[in-house]
């Protein structure tokens, strides 16, 4: 069976969410966002969502036993027939040694950002509490201040978009999360792009990659 398989790299804010969405409608794949699972686990309370909080809004990583187990179960629902874009996930070595046990990527774009952007594009970050739609107070600011343009709902700042929290989230990925460009490097599936452009000059180089990976034969 020929699937398209891809794993976004890059620090938060380094807008891998963003581009993994528009590949997602451009391709008809699934947008596999492992921070979107787990806000979505601790707004609707589960068993998941009440361990993952505190360690999301303090910025540190969700144990990797369980972010394997969240993976493999998603990628085995039926969406994932054709391939899937991985959005947040692996981000340490251990969960990408992991998911080469039960799966593999043929291709890997590292989405570059210099620090000082990052910082100032988290924490002038909103997000729609209801849609999950994303703002920035400077340069995509929405119509009315505090309210969605799509729903009508409150933006709110995410908890882990405060600065503090964002300079320990940056940490994190330079010590657990950076090694894994590395690791797909050697394994000559990495492809680098430069994120600190406008977003469909970004996006139109991604799909590009893309397309020239093709597609893996493989049984699922
Ligand atoms: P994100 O929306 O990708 O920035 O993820 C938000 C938060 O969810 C991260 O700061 C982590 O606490 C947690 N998280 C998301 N994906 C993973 C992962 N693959 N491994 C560990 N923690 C994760």
């Amino acid at each position: 069976m020929k699937r398209r398989k891809v794993v976004f790299l890059g620090a938060p804010g380094s807008g891998k969410g963003t581009q993994a969405k528009k590949l997602s409608v451009k391709f008809g794949l699934p947008h596999i966002s492992t921070g979107d699972i787990l806000r979505n686990a601790v707004k609707t309370g589960t068993e998941l969502g009440l361990k993952a909080k505190a360690i999301m809004d303090r910025g540190d990583l969700v144990p990797d036993d369980i972010m394997l187990g969240i993976v493999r179960e998603r990628l085995a629902e039926s969406d994932c027939a054709d391939g899937f874009l991985l959005d947040g996930f692996p981000r340490t070595i251990a969960q990408a040694e992991g998911f080469d046990r039960f799966d593999s990527v043929n291709c890997a774009i590292q989405i570059d950002v210099p620090d000082s952007a990052l910082l100032k594009r988290l924490v002038l970050r909103r997000t729609c509490s209801s849609c999950g739609a994303m703002y920035h107070l400077e340069y995509q600011p929405p119509k009315v201040e505090g309210i969605c343009d799509k729903c009508g709902s409150a933006l709110v700042q995410r908890e882990d978009d405060r600065e503090d929290v964002v300079k320990s989230r940056l940490r994190v990925y330079v010590e657990k999360t950076e090694p894994l460009v590395g690791y797909y490097r050697e394994k000559g599936v990495l492809h680098n792009v430069d994120g600190d452009r406008n977003i469909e000059v970004v996006f139109s180089e991604i799909v590009r990659i893309v397309e020239a990976a093709g597609d893996v034969n493989d049984e699922r």
